[in-house]
């Protein structure tokens, strides 16, 4: 069956109150549908409208950005100060959900491409980061995982502000206390509990979040897996560690990635200290391939350097940057790394919150001069997580 409206200029949507959008631009185009820019009819404004293929799974993930959209936007952003994207109106056309968002320009994928994949400056990325953080914050606090953060999810504002971001795509999001689907996140930026199998929480964006950060200073993603096996063995490699035990002991893939050695007897010796005794040992390549019956397909080296820190450091400058400048830089550079440990790491307890990285001398501008300690968090617990326990003669009963 072929459902699909065929979307070219001058076609013209009609919203339920008989509000008329002519498209005048084809924006993007995905599995969903498509994207198109309207002129609103009568006026001089301009819109961003998704349009949705004319398919229920489709429509149905389409109705689950609406609704958290649509929350973010009222309840938690009223005052739209947080960097997510407004959505302005939605309506069945034709048997298609049309889906209408404020007008935004270019994502950060394009301006990193349209820089020569080299990098933005320090102190553009610093900006950036403060605001895809609020937005973060704002996400947590709702309860809400966006689930595919990266580069082209960030759009930047045609508006007033041209240093303004915000983010888009909230059509993989979902509620933290209702995380049904195992397969989610763009790989480059995927975290290592979905790639493990392992319960997630919005912790999962933070990551995202530092493999984002990493990429507007590298022009290149951090760790650009070429299947999942060579997206593990990079993260391991780059960050000089594996996954902690405590979440390969429960994770459902750890048997896709690793073998398990011998425990090593802990002797009480103080030498060799916890860390290094896992009973767990990441595949080789040929180990792998042995497992799985194919060869896993590994990716081209996109660095000269292996640790996080090496890889920042070594970075060339731009041409032509004064003596004091350069200085600045790697100071600037040190905090980076340092703000970056602290979003790709493992363990997405330790990892830190929107919170916690916002007070952040990378984010704040403050002098760098020491590693980072975030103050702890209150733990909250989601109100749908309670569990009310009701005491009866004869027993706890769940209620
Ligand atoms: P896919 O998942 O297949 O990449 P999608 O479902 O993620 O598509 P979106 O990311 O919401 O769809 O939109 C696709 C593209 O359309 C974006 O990457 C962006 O280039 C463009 N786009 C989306 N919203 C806007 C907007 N408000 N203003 C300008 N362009 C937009
Ligand atoms: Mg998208
Ligand atoms: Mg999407």
């Amino acid at each position: 069956v072929n459902s699909d409206l065929i979307l070219s200029v001058n076609f013209v949507l009609v919203n339920r109150s008989q509000q008329r959008y002519i498209v005048k631009d084809i924006l993007g185009q995905g599995t969903f549908g498509q994207v198109v820019k309207c002129q609103v009819s009568e006026t001089d404004s301009h819109v961003a409208v998704k349009v949705i293929k004319n398919q229920d799974a489709y429509t149905q993930q389409a109705l689950v950005e609406v609704h958290i959209l649509g929350l973010l936007n009222s309840k938690f952003d009223p005052d739209d100060n947080n960097h997510i994207v407004r959505m302005l109106d939605y309506f069945v056309y034709q048997h298609h959900l049309c889906i209408t968002f404020e007008m935004l320009g270019s994502n950060l994928y394009e301006l990193i491409r349209m820089n020569s994949f080299k990098g933005l400056p320090l102190s553009i990325i610093q900006l950036f980061s403060k605001q895809i953080l609020r937005a973060l914050v704002v996400m947590k606090e709702a309860g809400i995982i966006h689930c595919d953060l990266k580069p082209e999810n960030i759009l930047i504002s045609t508006s007033l502000n041209p240093a303004e971001i915000k983010i888009i795509d909230f059509g993989s999001a979902c509620f933290e206390h209702r995380t049904v689907y195992s397969y989610i996140q763009s790989r480059y930026y995927r975290s290592p509990e979905v790639l493990l199998g392992y319960p997630y929480t919005t912790a999962i964006d933070m990551w995202s979040f530092g493999c984002i950060v990493a990429e507007l200073f590298l022009g290149l993603p951090l760790f650009p897996g070429a299947s999942e096996f060579d997206l593990l063995k990079r993260m391991t490699a780059t960050l000089g560690l594996q996954p902690p035990d405590h979440i390969l002991n429960v994770a459902r893939n750890t048997n896709k990635f690793f073998k398990r050695i011998g425990h090593i007897e802990d002797t009480g010796d103080a030498g060799a200290s916890i860390g290094c005794k896992s009973p767990y040992q990441i595949l080789t390549e040929e180990e792998y391939e042995a497992r799985e019956r194919k060869k896993p397909v590994m990716g081209k080296q996109y660095f000269n350097f292996v640790t996080l820190e090496d890889i920042v450091k070594n970075y060339p400058h731009r041409k032509n940057l004064p003596d004091e400048e350069i200085a600045k830089e790697n100071s600037t550079r040190l905090a980076l790394i340092d703000f970056l440990k602290g979003l790709v790491e493992f363990d997405p307890v330790k990892r830190w919150s929107p919170l916690q990285a916002v007070r952040h001398p990378f984010v704040t501008g403050e002098p760098f001069t020491s590693p980072y300690r975030p103050l702890l968090e209150t733990p909250r617990i989601p109100v749908s997580q309670t569990v009310m326990v009701d005491y009866k003669p004869g027993g706890g009963r769940l209620v």
